[in-house]
């Protein structure tokens, strides 16, 4: 009771704090070490727990895009020649900031995504992580070197900074997936432009003070707001050398190639339908805490949230019970309140476009047994009928292999239960997707778990693990439509992707030096 009144004190307040001063929020740029008001368009930020619009973010347009760049472009000769300790500094500085303002960081991610309080500090913890790792930069850039590689030649590698790179988010993980990329692209000396997505655009905006708070010199790390008019003038732009991408798969295909047609570097990370297969030996209480919490954490929009279960004979009516009886214990509500385990999605289209896939569910042949529309919400009614974004969690039985919701990507609390006969059919529909990012296995036989690693098509595999993310010391990246490019995100291929490498042969001279040879050089 006491909880539901200070609930209704709060909603007041916000919304007489609406009425009275209009919309609070206005999200800009941030160029040249300061926040850029910029001109021209803008979109709403929705809170979607509410379904208001709670502020409003610019678009840039081509010229502010334009203005971004060349701060990142004037920055880049001091900071690539920044030492690599001095560099390192920055880095732990910020590492520090960040962890300092974590609860500032998801309460503002949470605001604008809907994803409850603890979801939001765990993206960024887990963002943390590569700052910890590109804390590292003096050791992560160290080439090699050969004494003698001929008489009295040696020969050495280096990498160096590109320039001016780019990095275009998308709304899921507002301060992860941003900082998967630029922590290492600044510690390899490189600038940086940041695009994030235009829903959730605050937390870019609090990150970009923390660094300038650190240390870090103007024009080195710029954010523009915006759209497609923003993206895609990065991608023509001729002074951005490198372009990150994380998002879906029609944007990361034209990314790719629209990035690579302009002589750029380009890893674009698209969408993902995400299978775990489920042998008869596994520990099925286990299973399905794992498909419960992998699908609908963060309500089923993470890109490694599971949206299909393959669940091999004869284990399937046991597991959907198990996994029906979880869902319905699930706490929906408002992501800053305590008590939720489960929030709203994003926006009210991206909300209907999810809940349509229950009607397509049915018409394709599946069993509805939990119909997430049904669900309470905290402070609400059903989830069809209270204000916002919502929509609980969901399960389709018995949907067929090859149907719309067993392979389109829902990105929503929506989990698909498929029934298989064997190991070969459950394998055999997961590499015949479309998508490979990636995939989990449960069984407690190892033999079967080593051969699925072998030869399951994806890029990141979890074994009895349902969200098998790599730490920041591996890379991020899928197979397939998953994945434009060959260098997947931070670790080591993160470093080569935001480097250049150079070999350097060279001989000092000595009084026996053997005059001109125009012959093909040769070790001698
Ligand atoms: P999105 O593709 O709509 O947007 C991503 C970014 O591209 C945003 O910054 C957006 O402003 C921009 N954009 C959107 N439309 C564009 C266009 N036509 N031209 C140029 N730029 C455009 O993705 P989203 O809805 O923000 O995010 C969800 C998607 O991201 C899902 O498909 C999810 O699987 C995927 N995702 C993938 C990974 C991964 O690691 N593979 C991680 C997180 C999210």
């Amino acid at each position: 009771m006491r909880e539901a009144s200070r609930r209704r004190a709060r909603e007041e307040a916000r919304r007489r704090a609406r009425r009275e001063h209009g919309i609070v929020k206005n999200v800009t740029h941030w160029i040249n070490g300061t926040a850029v008001a910029g001109a021209g368009r803008t979109a709403d930020i929705f809170d979607p727990a509410r379904g208001e619009v709670a502020g409003r973010v610019r678009l840039a347009s081509a010229a502010e895009v334009d203005a971004a760049v060349a701060a990142a472009a004037a920055a880049h000769p001091g900071w690539r020649d920044t030492s690599l300790v001095k560099r390192s500094q920055v880095l732990f500085r910020f590492r520090e900031l960040v962890h300092a303002h974590r609860d500032e960081l998801a309460a503002l991610i949470s605001a604008e995504h809907g994803k409850v309080h603890s979801d939001a500090l765990g993206e960024v913890a887990r963002g943390l992580e590569v700052v910890e790792f590109a804390c590292g930069v003096p050791h992560l850039l160290k080439g090699g070197f050969s004494e003698g590689v001929s008489t009295r030649v040696d020969s050495y590698s280096i990498r160096q900074p590109l320039g001016v790179v780019a990095g275009i988010t998308p709304f899921n993980f507002p301060a992860m997936v941003p900082m998967w990329m630029f922590p290492v692209a600044i510690a390899c000396g490189n600038t940086f432009v940041l695009k994030p997505s235009e829903r959730d655009p605050s937390a870019s905006l609090l990150l970009a003070r923390l660094w300038t708070e650190a240390g870090l010199p103007d024009g080195v790390f710029n954010v523009v707001q915006g759209d497609k008019e923003a993206v895609d003038r990065l991608l023509e732009h001729p002074d951005v050398k490198a372009v990150s991408f994380v998002g879906s798969t029609p944007v990361a295909r034209h990314v790719y190639e629209t990035g690579t047609a302009a002589g750029k570097r380009v890893q674009a990370l698209g969408g993902a339908k995400n299978h775990m297969l489920v042998l008869p030996d596994a520990d099925l209480d286990l299973v399905a805490d794992s498909a419960v919490s992998a699908g609908f954490g963060s309500a089923g929009e993470r890109c490694m949230a599971i949206s299909v279960v393959l669940a091999v004979d004869p284990v399937g009516d046991e597991l959907v019970e198990k996994i029906v009886s979880r869902v319905g214990k699930l706490t929906v509500g408002p992501g800053d309140d305590p008590r939720s385990e489960m929030g709203p999605l994003v926006t009210a289209a991206h909300r209907d476009k999810v809940a349509s896939y229950l009607e397509v569910g049915v018409a394709e042949g599946a069993e509805l047994v939990v119909d997430g529309r049904l669900t309470p919400v905290l402070g609400g009614g059903a989830a069809a009928e209270t204000p916002g974004f919502w929509l609980g969690p969901t399960v389709l039985d018995r949907v067929p292999p090859g149907s719309r919701v067993h392979t389109e990507e829902i990105f929503g609390p929506v989990l698909a239960v498929v029934r298989v006969s064997s190991y070969e059919e459950g394998l055999a529909l997961i590499n015949g997707g479309e998508y490979g990012n990636g995939t989990a296995i449960f069984t407690n036989d190892g033999g079967a778990a080593r051969r699925f690693q072998n030869e399951v098509e994806a890029g990141m595999v979890g074994i009895n693990v349902p969200i098998p993310v790599p730490t920041a010391f591996y890379s991020f990246g899928g197979w397939k439509a998953s994945l434009f490019g060959d260098t997947h995100v931070h670790g080591t291929e993160g470093v080569h992707f935001y480097t250049r490498g150079k070999v350097v042969t060279s001989r000092w001279l000595d009084p026996s030096h053997g005059g001109v040879n125009l012959g093909f050089p040769t070790s001698a």
